[in-house]
């Protein structure tokens, strides 16, 4: 059984005031459900205000993570943050989020590279994938994502890989209001994403792996991605500022 995660990419939003009023505002419900065992659920605030959100919810089951790492351990790479830095404070890391792709030139080499540096810290990495509009016009998107998972996990033991997560993120549907449909996310998932685990690894890996869905979940449609076999989770931005939105979803993985 794999317990389904939620994660709150937040962005580049909210300051330390900000993000102190969210926590507020969703605590004692995302604790209860956190509680349950039934749902993992992963605040990612930016890094300004990670120490601040995870003193708030250190007396319970919410769990946080960072939006990025560096992967050299340190040294002179100014602006970047190092594994350890964020062990400090959180489980968690998101990994190769598409706008670090878009916006910052990440590669999947640069993602392998991070997922390393995640994994050598024991930070649990969740690792995005997706293609873009383009892409999915083409008819490419299982070849695309298929390929950035073999990118991703290059050289990964399969002890490591049953612990990361994956968030399966068509880019078209991020902050666009677009989502893809259940069904047709469940079949990317399936075969992209696990099939491809199955060959880098066996069905058990394949089987074992948390993937999320990502890309304007809302309270709304939440149920529908939910409802699906191989979907364990999502992975929401816009939605996760909104403190009763976020509770929405995170109550949905627990139905
Ligand atoms: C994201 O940031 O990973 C994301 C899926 O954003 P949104 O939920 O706003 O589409």
């Amino acid at each position: 059984m794999r317990i389904p995660i939620v994660a709150g990419n937040w962005k580049m939003n909210k300051t330390i005031a900000e993000a102190r009023e969210l926590v507020s505002a969703m605590k004692n419900d995302l604790a209860q459900l956190a509680a349950t065992g039934k749902v993992t659920v992963v605040l990612c605030p930016p890094f300004t205000a990670i120490e601040q959100v995870a003193g708030l919810v250190h007396d319970t089951p919410i769990k946080v993570g960072a939006q990025n790492l560096f992967w050299e351990p340190k040294g002179a790479f100014t602006g970047e943050i190092a594994s350890a830095m964020i062990g400090e404070l959180g489980e968690y890391v998101i990994i190769g989020h598409s706008e670090r792709r878009q916006y910052f030139g990440e590669t999947d080499e640069s993602v392998n590279k991070k997922i390393k540096a995640a994994l050598a810290q024991r930070l649990q990495p969740i690792v995005c994938v997706g293609e873009n509009l383009a892409q999915n016009e083409a008819g490419q998107t299982q070849t695309v994502v298929s390929g950035q998972m073999r990118g991703a996990f290059k050289d990964i033991a399969r002890d490591d890989a049953r612990g990361i997560v994956v968030a399966y993120e068509p880019v078209w549907a991020i902050g666009t209001g677009k989502a893809a449909s259940g069904p047709g996310a469940n079949v990317v998932i399936a075969s992209a994403i696990r099939g491809t685990l199955a060959e880098l690894y066996d069905d058990a890996t394949a089987q074992t792996v948390r993937v999320q869905y990502g890309g304007s979940v809302s309270p709304k449609n939440v149920a529908e991605f939910f409802a699906q076999p191989d979907i364990d989770g999502a992975l929401v931005g816009g939605a996760s500022l909104v403190a009763g939105d976020f509770v929405a979803i995170c109550r949905a993985a627990v139905k």
